[in-house]
Formats: structure tokens, sequence, C-alpha cells
């Protein structure tokens, strides 16, 4: 199934004829949290998904393109990541004037925090604060967690994992911690919609390809992952307890580039679809 964000923070079904609003099957919540409904949606899926599916079923579709998508988690509770996850891209950042300390991480035990509030949507706009210094971007799948969990055996982990969409880590190169260089507002953009896991029952089994207007920068498959998402989610839920709706941002793999104003930055994941953002400087 594909689910939606858009316009107010309503929930929708991507069908072939359309978006279906399904909101009114997701418990009600006061105005200020409904940014939030997705949370819900997916704390209580198991209890819903009828619902939902015979609500899609029922509704009548709105063309695709008459409503605003929004990131289909507006608003997670944490949004991790994994650091240098293919090897052809450790190669390329171990010579750049921008690796850490001149040494390649280590993938294996990397994990590190993206602001929520950097969280958007692929009816926005990529905020490029700095005209004068680099941003990159990394194309990369994303996992949206289903349920609450911390220490989360790799044999389980996927059990763990509510569904995937595609992701740019947008990325200031330079010395500052990661968490400042990634968390900049609009640095995590996410969708176009949410595809849950029993449609992707193999992550590794993906293909990504990013382009910066018509230049193909990436090409990668999801097999060529340093951590695999089974591992990345047992070590970083032994660090720090996931819950419904958290997003894992898996690594990028090679060909990361600048972005510069104007750029239209477009990342294809099969099975899942396109997302693509125009870029702009920060006024
Ligand atoms: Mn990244």
């Amino acid at each position: 199934m594909r689910l939606v964000s858009f316009d107010d923070y309503r929930i929708g079904v991507l069908t072939d004829a359309g978006v279906v609003d399904v909101t009114d099957v997701v418990p009600d919540v006061p105005a200020p949290l409904k940014s939030s409904r997705m949370l819900l949606l997916i704390e209580d899926w198991d209890a819903l998904r009828p619902k939902v599916e015979a609500a899609a079923g029922k509704g009548k579709p709105v063309p695709l393109d008459s409503v605003r998508l929004l990131a289909p988690v507006p608003a997670p509770r944490k949004v991790y990541a994994q650091p240098t996850n293919y090897r052809a891209h450790v190669e390329e950042m171990k010579d750049s004037p921008f690796a850490h300390g001149g040494e390649a991480v280590p993938a294996d035990m990397g994990m590190f925090l993206k602001a929520t509030s950097a969280v958007v949507g692929p009816a926005d706009t990529i905020i490029l604060p700095f005209p004068d210094r680099p941003i990159h971007h990394e194309s990369e799948l994303v996992m949206v967690m289903g349920k609450r969990g911390g220490s989360i055996p790799v044999e389980k982990a996927l059990e763990y994992v509510f569904g995937y969409t595609c992701g740019l880590d947008m990325t200031v190169r330079g010395k500052e911690d990661r968490s400042k260089r990634k968390s900049y507002d609009t640095f995590a953009p996410i969708g176009p919609w949410l595809v849950t896991a029993d449609e992707i029952p193999d992550p590794a089994d993906l293909e990504i390809t990013l382009w910066v207007n018509e230049e193909q920068r990436q090409h990668a498959f999801t097999k060529d992952m340093i951590v695999d998402c089974p591992n990345m989610i047992a070590n970083m839920s032994w660090v720090a307890t996931m819950e419904p709706g958290d997003l894992i941002f898996t690594g990028t793999p090679d060909g990361v580039g600048p972005v510069v104003d104007g750029d239209l930055v477009t990342i294809n994941i099969t099975k899942i679809g396109d997302l693509a953002l125009r870029a702009k400087a920060r006024e």
C-alpha cells in the first residue's frame, strides 16, 4: 500500500485512480497534533489496516496532482542516519578535503541524528544556507519504523519496519559535527509516499538513482550496503529505543556532488518512485 500525507496533514491511500482520503479512519487528534496523525496510524496499524483498506475501496479518488503532498511522515520523533555505508562512497571520501580527520569512517560503528525539523516533502524546496560552501546531495533509502523497540535482535529487525520511502540526506561539507551540517531546515526531504513493507520484502533488493537536473550523479544497489538494514536497526536500537514513525536514513552510495541554486534534485528508488525537489539559495 502507498500512503501519503497531504494538504492539512490529511492521510491518503494512493491508488491507480488517485488519492483516496482515509483521514477519518485515524483517531481524532487536537489541531496542534495533526502532524502526528501518521504516527498514530503506524502505531495502531494492525487494527487500522482493514479500516484503511475498506475506506480506500469506498472513497472517491482525486488526482495526485490536485493535492499538496507533504513528507509522508511529517513529524517523526527521531531521524537516525547511517554514515558512509557503501564502499565506493568510503573510497571517494577518503581523499576528499572533507574527509573526517583524513580517515574513512568505520561505517559499522556509525550512527548520527538529523534534526526532525529538517524533514520536508515533495512539494517543498531545499534551502541552501551558504552561497560559498559545498552542499551535497546524498540519495538514500529511508526506513520507517513500525513498532517500539530497544536492542532489537538482528534476526527480527525487519519485523519492526513499517515501510520505505526515498530520502535526501542533504549535507554541508566541512569539519563541523554531522548533526550540524545535516540538520539545516529542509535538509531531510522524504517521499513522495510511504510504501508498506509487505510490498518490499527485501530492502537489499532495490536500486537507487539520483539526478541533478538531467545529469545522473548516483546509481547503486542496496545489496552493496556495508551495514545492511537489519544490522542497522539492531545497532541503532541498541543505542536509542525506536518508536513508530522513526526514520532511518540508510547511507549514501558514491557519486555525491554539489547542489546549487536552481537545481532540480531527483531520486528514484525501484518499487517506491521518484522524489524531486528544487534547490534555492537562502535569502
Ligand atoms: Mn548520508
